[in-house]
């Protein structure tokens, strides 16, 4: 173990940070959730402090000594730049104003002593998705998308992360569906909350939920159970443990976001011939029934050539540990090359 270097992975969330260790024999040391609380909301200062013993706890555990920890692999919710400066409207989850232009790299590879790498956390999750099922062999692409509060997720192309020129890339949730077979004709064109109507997101997340679908499907259902919860955040989060257990709207609700995922799949294979798609957030954090008729019903929308019939839809390994991980590789993979 003594001639391992080690590399840390940092999931910054809105409010937990988890972390993970990666030894350069590619073998992570934490092998579950490794989480401590992050108070984000008192600005960058107490965050940064946070983070760096977040990885001295990584270390403890694993019985790992510092100083073979040789770099640092640092993921948050975006937007911002390649290299880690928060966008200058701050970031949609840290609700503090000291997070606007906040060159979040720079600073914690200051605070840590160790050269750190970004990436948002919707390409760090891709990352670790694409190397856990294709290692590091060039041939293979993929796209992986986060169904949670928003629809987050990255693609790597040849082996390699998509970025893009200024780091937005892959935001695969504003991308913009065609209404037909999605859109019913009573239906208002579902809104983001990036001010595009009718982009992945506005369908395929818990805010689509929230503010679209739920509003939409439960006037359709005047006796349903969920009236008697307080509208907003609270109910739509119920639709979930609904589905799961076959109710006939939370299910409609799934099947309209399977569908729209169907759709932008097939927008992503036309653009990219890919290999495989992974599919993660809460929506995957289901019973096995529900999983598996939401990647099915998926794969149904997703019209392939004859030569694509080998693509595969399938669950994100290793939940939310995905972007921690994928983070720790990014780490490993910029200090191999130098
Ligand atoms: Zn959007």
């Amino acid at each position: 173990m003594s001639n391992v270097n080690f590399f840390a992975g940092v999931d910054l969330g809105a409010t937990k940070i988890n972390v993970t260790l990666l030894g350069d024999d590619r073998v992570f040391r934490i092998a579950e959730m490794l989480e401590t609380p992050a108070l984000v909301e008192q600005g960058p200062d107490v965050t940064l402090k946070q983070m760096e013993t977040a990885i001295r706890l990584a270390a403890d555990v694993s019985g790992v000594v510092m100083s073979s920890i040789k770099a640092v692999g640092l993921d948050t919710p975006g937007p911002a730049s390649t290299d880690g400066v928060i966008s200058a409207q701050g970031s949609t989850n840290f609700g503090n104003t000291g997070w606007a232009r906040f060159p979040i790299r720079d600073a914690f590879q200051q605070t840590v002593g160790l050269p750190t790498v970004y990436a948002n956390d919707g390409n760090a999750a891709a990352l670790h998705c694409h190397r856990e099922k294709f290692g590091q062999d060039s041939k293979f692409s993929s796209l992986t998308a986060a169904v949670g509060t928003g629809l987050g997720g990255g693609i790597v192309v040849n082996g390699q992360l998509v970025v893009g020129a200024t780091g937005f890339a892959a935001e695969v949730g504003h991308v913009v569906l065609p209404t037909h077979g999605l859109l019913e004709p009573d239906q208002p064109n579902p809104k983001c909350n990036c001010g595009r109507a009718g982009d992945a997101e506005a369908w395929a997340s818990l805010t689509g939920i929230r503010n679209n679908l739920l509003p939409y499907y439960l006037e359709k259902y005047p006796d349903h159970p969920l009236w008697q919860v307080e509208e907003g955040g609270e109910r739509a989060k119920q639709v979930r443990s609904f589905g799961e257990s076959g109710d006939e709207m939370a299910r409609r609700i799934f099947k309209k976001q399977a569908v729209a995922l169907g759709v932008l799949f097939d927008i992503a294979m036309q653009f990219l011939d890919l290999d495989a798609f992974f599919v993660g957030g809460g929506v995957m954090q289901t019973n096995l029934e529900f999983r598996e008729w939401f990647l099915r019903t998926i794969r149904e929308h997703l019209p392939l050539r004859d030569e694509q019939r080998g693509v595969s839809v399938e669950v994100a390994p290793d939940g939310d540990m995905a972007g921690a991980r994928g983070a720790a590789r990014l780490a490993l993979e910029s200090w191999r090359a130098g």
